[in-house]
């Protein structure tokens, strides 16, 4: 399995030896991870196998016990959300967290705020009206009145409004129908060669591994595989790997089990 970003892309981002812990509970465990400059990176893994946690670590939300966060050669462990978001990495967070009471056009704005004079702003918005051209007919009603999948399309753009270097994504699938879901992991799929780097963890497994270059495959907080997406497509151990679980593929409504949809 490869353990390296994928070809010659340059290391965007890593994570070392990341132990996070909730008192006594050790979430996330000696994780080791890579991002490559233009990649699109993700961590898989069942209901409470610690991935929200990395992702709240990185971005200084939850102090690390061990380890060190490393984006674009800067030792990025001890830093705060605020100087985080500043250096360019940007959460999409589970749940969306929109301002709900405020319209979609000032939840861009309030993103936007976060770019720091980077990257062209005229060109992110043409990019986001051709991604999402629904938000262009929603732009003046409240982010709280739109559908699910409508929602997690503005949390994505209010993320790119802020020019990230480095784009986090939590869950972008949860909760929504699976034909929405399939329309979101088109549009992360849209951000590819558009000079994105991302990082997204999921649950969904089978269907991230369709358009991921890379994935680490995550249980009760430690990396249990890893390589490229199309080395674990093809890998029968998935889904043994993915529920701890020795011997059989388990039945496919297993809660947390990645959905066999390939
Ligand atoms: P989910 O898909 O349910 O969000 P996850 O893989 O993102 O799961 P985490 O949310 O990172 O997992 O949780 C990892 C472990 O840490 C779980 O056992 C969870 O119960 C625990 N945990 C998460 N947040 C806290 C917290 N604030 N306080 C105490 N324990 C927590």
């Amino acid at each position: 399995m490869t353990a390296h970003a994928a070809g010659a892309s340059r290391s965007l981002f890593s994570v070392a030896g990341l132990t996070t812990r909730y008192g006594a509970i050790d979430a996330v465990r000696a994780v080791d991870l890579e991002v490559g400059q233009g990649e699109i990176v993700a961590v898989l893994g069942p209901n409470g196998a610690g991935k929200s946690t990395i992702l709240h670590s990185i971005m200084g939300l939850v102090r690390p016990a061990a380890g060190t966060i490393v984006f674009d050669g800067r030792d990025i462990t001890a830093l705060d959300t605020e100087g985080t978001v500043r250096l360019g990495v940007g959460l999409v967070p589970e749940r969306r967290r929109l301002f709900k009471n405020l319209s979609v056009r000032d939840n861009l704005r309030l993103g936007a705020a976060a770019r720091r004079g980077r990257g062209d702003k005229a060109a992110d918005e043409q990019l986001l009206f051709e991604l999402f051209p629904i938000l262009r007919e929603r732009m003046d009603q409240l982010a709280g009145f739109l559908s699910g999948g409508e929602a997690q399309q503005l949390a994505i753009a209010r993320a790119i409004m802020g020019a990230p270097r480095l784009l986090l994504l939590d869950e972008p699938s949860l909760g929504l129908a699976p034909i929405l879901v399939e329309a979101v992991f088109n549009l992360i799929q849209g951000l590819r060669g558009r000079g994105y780097t991302i990082l997204i963890v999921e649950q969904n497994a089978y269907q991230v591994l369709e358009f991921a270059d890379r994935a680490y495959i995550l249980r009760n907080g430690r990396i249990a595989m890893q390589g490229t997406a199309q080395e674990l497509r093809e890998e029968d151990s998935l889904f043994s790997a993915y529920l701890g679980l020795g011997g059989s593929q388990p039945a496919c409504d297993t809660a947390g089990a990645p959905a066999p949809g390939r």
